[in-house]
């Protein structure tokens, strides 16, 4: 029986991806060998990563926004009572506005971006497993707020109001898939309205085969999809 600390932690970690008990159980006897002082920076660095994380309010990327400025500033209620904060992407006018790539995970535009190969706007589901197709769920994978990009209601202030390609760039997996098939229904209608020629919606082409998550791919073979997407 282990003392009930260690326990603790132990359980901390088994809820990682990929982390089994006895993984788990070898991290933590790893740590307690640690000074004080590494453990107390750990410590501090994990609880940061609640206080200075935000999500970018128009693609839900996250951002570190320690010293950052906030709109409406911090203190000031905002629309919805909170204040936003837009992330490097989205705030530079250097990145082509009328396109917008969607991804599961924030990872997945590290990925993206070292491929060079793509100047547009993200926009972040975090996550890829569509449960059902409720309310709850299209709000938890941040679907209501792609739309609202794409077709800004009335008196919307971050509205990219002319895109010309939604490019989905999610994983070839099951989930993904169906995801993928859902979100291009989901968008298809909206298309017509905004733009008279339609907004272009792609996927990742040949490179990504079946089963294969955008994590895993090397910087050539992502490229190769990018450009090879249909
Ligand atoms: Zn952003």
């Amino acid at each position: 029986m282990l003392p009930k600390s260690i326990q603790n932690l132990i359980n901390h970690f088994t809820k990682l991806p990929s982390v089994g008990p006895r993984q788990a159980a070898r991290f933590v006897f790893y740590l307690i060998k640690q000074p004080k002082k590494d453990l107390e920076e750990f410590a501090k660095t994990l609880f940061g990563i609640t206080k200075n994380l935000k999500k970018c309010s128009s693609c839900f990327k996250a951002i570190d926004v320690e010293g950052l400025p906030a709109n409406p500033p911090a203190g000031v209620a905002g629309r919805h009572g909170s204040v936003s904060y837009v992330c490097d992407i989205c705030k530079n006018p250097k990145r082509d506005k009328s396109f917008i790539c969607i991804v599961e995970k924030d990872t997945d535009i590290e990925s993206i971006e070292k491929t060079g190969r793509y100047n547009g706007l993200y926009h972040v589901l975090g996550g890829n497993e569509i449960k059902d197709f409720s309310e709850k769920n299209l709000r938890e994978l941040h679907l209501k707020e792609l739309i609202e990009r794409i077709q800004p209601p009335a008196g919307h202030p971050q509205g990219e109001k002319k895109i010309k390609e939604i490019i989905i760039a999610i994983s070839a997996t099951t989930d993904g898939d169906t995801l993928a098939l859902y979100i291009s229904r989901l968008l298809k209608p909206l298309s017509l309205p905004v733009n008279k020629q339609g907004i272009k919606i792609t996927r990742l082409g040949r490179g990504l085969s079946t089963g294969s998550e955008l994590e895993y791919m090397d910087e050539e073979t992502l490229s190769q999809a990018l450009l090879g997407r249909k």
